[in-house]
């Protein structure tokens, strides 16, 4: 490149407005269509388990309290998954999609990345359970 038209490049740039935001005090709106975190609808979910099934990572686990009362908890590793969307696609009941507002994952400690979705009482249950049994095994 000659040096003219490098100057010249020099100069309009100092008068654009730049083209990046000063993330995260600014934040750009989001794509409709960004695979942000995995969210699931209790109230939608039929046990089915497909989604389980289907997703590569390991990233989903449907636990059953009682599938006639349709009781389940839905475990979800953020830091498995990788954002493909096929549990999305599978899920005839429109009981998941993944977020275009909640992106920012980032986290210091892994646990974090474990969450558990259901209700309330479902997933006391759950991790009540889950103590009880781990307790069980340490003896
Ligand atoms: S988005 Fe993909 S990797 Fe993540 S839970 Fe769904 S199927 Fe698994
Ligand atoms: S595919 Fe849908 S209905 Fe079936 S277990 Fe998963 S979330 Fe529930």
């Amino acid at each position: 490149m000659k040096i003219g038209a490098m100057l010249g490049d020099i100069v309009r740039s100092l008068f654009k407005s730049p083209a990046t935001v000063s993330y995260p005090v600014e934040v750009s709106p989001t794509p409709d269509r960004l695979r942000g975190k995995l969210m699931w609808d209790y109230r939608h979910c039929n046990g089915c388990g497909l989604c389980v099934k289907d997703c590569p990572a390991n990233a989903i686990e449907l636990v059953v309290l009682d599938r006639k009362a349709k009781r389940f908890v839905m475990e979800y590793d953020e830091n498995r998954c990788i954002y493909c969307s096929q549990c999305v696609k599978t899920c005839r009941s429109e009981a998941m999609r993944l977020s275009n507002t909640v992106w920012e994952l980032a986290a210091l400690k892994q646990d974090t990345f474990k969450v558990y979705y259901g209700r309330y009482d479902d997933i006391r249950k759950h991790l009540e359970t889950d103590v009880a049994d781990a307790a069980a095994g340490g003896n």
